[in-house]
């Protein structure tokens, strides 16, 4: 059995301030402090620790808040220096908020997308960015049951940008590094088509 670090008062004390049908505080690259737990380590959680299902219901509230809602967000944006993200699915039907605990990309697509992103922790700013068009994700539920999944397109980039706050990285750190490299249109290679 793998042993984790429970979660802190100081953690369950943020998670369960003031009410809790209502948003938290989204933490923000411009200010100082923000910024130090936006770039620090997260660390892993017991899925079966009660605590982390208030996280989840609060992230939940805090990325679909009417006056600033977001198609994703991890536990470092509301100050909780853990690894658990949720992203909008919206390769699925309903497009639900779905979570990640202890999440991990086992697999990222040669193929790229680019695509605009933003970022609920840095105001105003868009750029474009190159993603893997696909890949495979491993995550944890609150049974502690262990899942993994192939998704692609726009929900791949939700998750490629959250797993990235799990890391302490943002978007923007990647416009930067891409903005030097030099990308081939997949659309003029050869292709080859199976045919019957
Ligand atoms: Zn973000």
């Amino acid at each position: 059995m793998k042993t984790y670090i429970p979660i802190s008062t100081a953690e369950k004390n943020l998670i369960l301030s003031g009410d809790k049908s209502e948003p938290l505080r989204v933490l923000q690259t411009s200010d100082e402090q923000d910024l130090i737990v936006l770039r620090a380590d997260n660390l892993e959680l017991d899925p079966k620790d009660t605590v982390l299902k208030e996280l989840i219901n609060r992230m939940l509230q805090t990325v679909t808040d009417e006056n600033k809602p977001g198609v994703g967000i991890a536990a470092p944006q509301i100050g909780i220096n853990r690894r658990v993200f949720l992203a909008q699915r919206l390769d699925k039907p309903e497009q639900p908020f779905e979570f990640f605990v202890n999440p991990e990309i086992v697999w990222y697509s040669k193929i790229l997308r680019k695509g605009e992103e933003g970022c609920l922790s840095i105001a105003e700013a868009y750029d474009t960015v190159y993603r893997s068009y696909a890949i495979q994700i491993t995550y944890f539920d609150l049974e502690g049951k262990h899942f993994q999944e192939v998704v692609e397109g726009f929900t791949a980039v939700i998750m490629q940008h959250e797993m990235d706050h799990l890391n302490g990285i943002l978007f923007t750190d990647h416009v930067e590094e891409q903005r030097e490299k030099e990308y081939e249109d997949a659309s003029t290679k050869n292709v080859l088509v199976y045919l019957k």
